[in-house]
Parts: C-alpha cells; sequence; structure tokens
C-alpha cells in the first residue's frame, strides 16, 4: 500500500516535470509575433545588374539634378526602371505594416515646399488653391523673397530663408538647410521635404508615416537612378577615399524622421549642411542621402509612391494615382508629362492637381458639384 503510494506520487511528479517542460518549449511558439519596428530594408541590387557609380562628385552642373539614366538604347525612365527591377517596398505592397505603429496625425508632420519668388504665381498658387489649403499649419514654404500679398491673401507660413535666388548647388542647399533647422525648431515627429511643382496627397502621406515610427530611423523616398552614386570622402577623411550611397530625389519628395533628423545635426544644423554639401560638392538631395548613408550608414528605404516629373507620370496606372503620396507634373522639356487622371479638361487643369484634388475632396468649392445619381 504504502509502496503504491510512493509510486503515484512520483509518476506524478515526473508527469509534472514533463508537462512544465512542454509548456516552456511551447512559450515561444505561442508568443505573439514580434511588433517589427524597422524600417524596410533597401532593396537588394543582383550583382549581375549593379552597374558602377556613373555620377561621381563634381559631375552634376550646379544645382541641377541628375536626369534619368541613359542605357545604350536611349533614355530610360524611372517608370520603366521600376518595372524592370521590383523594389522591396513594391515586392512587399506599398504599406510595408498593417499593424499602425504610432498614432499619428496631419499635425505631427511639418512639410516643407521649396520655392522661389519668381514661381509665386505660376506654381505656389496652385498649390495653395489645392492640397496646401488641407494642411496650412503643416506647411511651411521656403522661399527667398516675401510676399506680404500672397501671406494674408492665403494664411500660408511663408519664410523668407534669404537665401539667394538663383537656381545653383549653393542656393538650394542655403534653402534645404533654413528647412532643417526649422523643422528641428518644430519639435514635428516627420519632417517632409517637397518641391513647388508636387502635389503632396496627405491621406496617404499619413497612412505611410503610421507605418514607421519617428524614433526609429526612417529616410523615405525615391531615387531617380537606379544605381548608387558616389562622392569623395572629405567630411571623415582627407577625400582620398571615395563613398557610394542612394538618394532620394528632392523633386519627388522625401521624409525623414525626427529620430534621424536629429542625429544628422552635426552635418545639418546651423549651416553645417552648407559646408558639408561644399565639401562634397553635391545638390542638396544628395547631401541628404550622403548624410544619412554614408556618414550615419542608415539605408534609404526605396518607395515608389514618390512620383517628379523625371518619370514618365502618364505610365502611372490611373486606378492607384490616390494611393500615390506625391505626384507631379511636366518640366520644361515636357509639359504633357502628366498624370494621366480625368476631371478639368487640359487646357483648364493643365497639371491634373485640381482634377486629382477634387476626386480627393469633393466637397471643394471650387470643385464640380455631383450630379445626382453620380458615385460619389
Ligand atoms: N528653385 C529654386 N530656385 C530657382 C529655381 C528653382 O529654389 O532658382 C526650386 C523650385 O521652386 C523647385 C525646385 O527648385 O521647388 C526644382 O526646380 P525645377 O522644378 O524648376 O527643376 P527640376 O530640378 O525639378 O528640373
Ligand atoms: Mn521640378
Amino acid at each position: 500500500m504504502h509502496t503504491a503510494s510512493v509510486g503515484v506520487s512520483k509518476l506524478c511528479f515526473l508527469l509534472s516535470v514533463a508537462l512544465c517542460c512542454l509548456l516552456l518549449l511551447l512559450i515561444p511558439a505561442l508568443q505573439p509575433p514580434p511588433q517589427v519596428d524597422r524600417p524596410q530594408p533597401r532593396p537588394q541590387v543582383r550583382p549581375g545588374q549593379s552597374r558602377p557609380a556613373e555620377v561621381s562628385a563634381g559631375a552634376y552642373s550646379p544645382g541641377k539634378r541628375p536626369s534619368p539614366l541613359k542605357l545604350s538604347g536611349g533614355s530610360v525612365n524611372e517608370g520603366e526602371l521600376v518595372r524592370a527591377k521590383p523594389t522591396q517596398a513594391a515586392k512587399t505592397g506599398p504599406f510595408p505594416r498593417s499593424r499602425p505603429l504610432d498614432k499619428l496625425e496631419l499635425k505631427d508632420i511639418f512639410i516643407a515646399v521649396k520655392t522661389t519668388r519668381k514661381y509665386h504665381k505660376s506654381r505656389l498658387e496652385l498649390l495653395i488653391q489645392t492640397w496646401v489649403s488641407r494642411a496650412k499649419e503643416q506647411t511651411f514654404i521656403f522661399s527667398d523673397g516675401d510676399d506680404k500679398d500672397l501671406q494674408q491673401r492665403t494664411g500660408v507660413n511663408l519664410i523668407n530663408t534669404n537665401c539667394s535666388a538663383a537656381h545653383t548647388r549653393q542656393a538650394l542647399c542655403c534653402k534645404m538647410s533654413v528647412e532643417y533647422d526649422k523643422f528641428i525648431e518644430s519639435q514635428r515627429k516627420w519632417f517632409c521635404h517637397v518641391d513647388d511643382d508636387n502635389y503632396v496627397i496627405l491621406p496617404s502621406l499619413l497612412r505611410l508615416l503610421s507605418s514607421y515610427h519617428h524614433s526609429q530611423d526612417v529616410y523615405l523616398g525615391r531615387p531617380s537612378l537606379d544605381h548608387t552614386i558616389e562622392a569623395a570622402e572629405r567630411v571623415k577623411s582627407d577625400g582620398s577615399v571615395s563613398v557610394k550611397f542612394w538618394f532620394a530625389t528632392g523633386g519627388a519628395g522625401f521624409c525623414i524622421s525626427r529620430g534621424l533628423a536629429l542625429k544628422m545635426s552635426p552635418w545639418a544644423s546651423l549651416g553645417n549642411f552648407i559646408s558639408t554639401a561644399e565639401k562634397i560638392r553635391l545638390p542638396d538631395d544628395c547631401t541628404i542621402g550622403y548624410i544619412i548613408e554614408a556618414l550615419l550608414e542608415v539605408r534609404l528605404t526605396h518607395t515608389h509612391l514618390f512620383h517628379s516629373h523625371l518619370e514618365n507620370l502618364q505610365k502611372l496606372p490611373v486606378d492607384t494615382a490616390l494611393d500615390q503620396v506625391t505626384l507631379s507634373y511636366g518640366g520644361f522639356e515636357n509639359r504633357r508629362n502628366v498624370v494621366g487622371i480625368g476631371g478639368f479638361s487640359l487646357s483648364e487643369d493643365p497639371t491634373r492637381f485640381m482634377s486629382v484634388h477634387c476626386l480627393l475632396y469633393p466637397e471643394t468649392e471650387w470643385c464640380p458639384k455631383a450630379q445626382a445619381g453620380d458615385r460619389s
């Protein structure tokens, strides 16, 4: 009897030990998947496809952005490159994280628009009439002259950078330097830069940035080239070595998290941006890429949601146009390079920005009133 009860307790003991072991083994499997809060990795360029950097320091004319890649068969625009070689973002869908990590609001974003006095009428007014009107508190317009009339009439935040009005590398870097300092001062979570020929689709921007956290190191944008550029390393060394890095083209817009922007400070704040750009002799958007990729070793997250007029905008599928983060138009060389979206006639709305705006915000007073029976 006594021996039997000892046997039973031994058995019970062994069973509970086995149960504990089983539970210990199961713990990792039972845990919810970790909240991955790192930005998307840089797309992998297959060895056979990687080409030596063709654009090196000093290769650009001052202030001018590199034009679309030229291959032996002629000019290839960004849209075609994108189709030929999908990036990680394209493979995983436009919005990589389904679970928002950051309850982000529009007021958390600082949107800097770069402009110049001569474009206040021809370019800026259109932006103010359209997307800027929906984000007046968030948008800061960086120009090179005062415009009290525009400011009073529209109530926009117009900042006179006192930079030169020339389209030179120095003048453009001067503006970027002021943009950076104002962003840091603003205490906002995200810095986004656009040109005055960009339409910002605010709901998409908010959705994209909500996929990340502002305290992470996030640099989001679209390269205009399908390869890195190269610059002589004159910041950390004497220029005898060169560095290769990606940069997001300023003409399509890009965004930087506050966490990363703060780390850029030694090379970007209080005029340091201008001296960094001078050292590598590259335009403003390349200098941003240089500081982030080459100096801070943070990778650019390539996204196809930003668009400049360096790509063929006609090729953008119309049914995805409103999901994009930025759009653009034209360019000197091709006034018809616009998104093929319907709405106003081409003569009324040559940029298509008004048509896009009315699709996003049909209640706007100057948008055509929906007819009874129309799909709203
Ligand atoms: N820009 C400027 N100063 C100038 C000319 C242009 O600040 O003298 C700005 C312009 O307002 C725009 C950006 O630089 O935001 C790019 O200009 P543009 O679109 O004319 O040239 P891109 O580089 O796109 O061909
Ligand atoms: Mn442009």
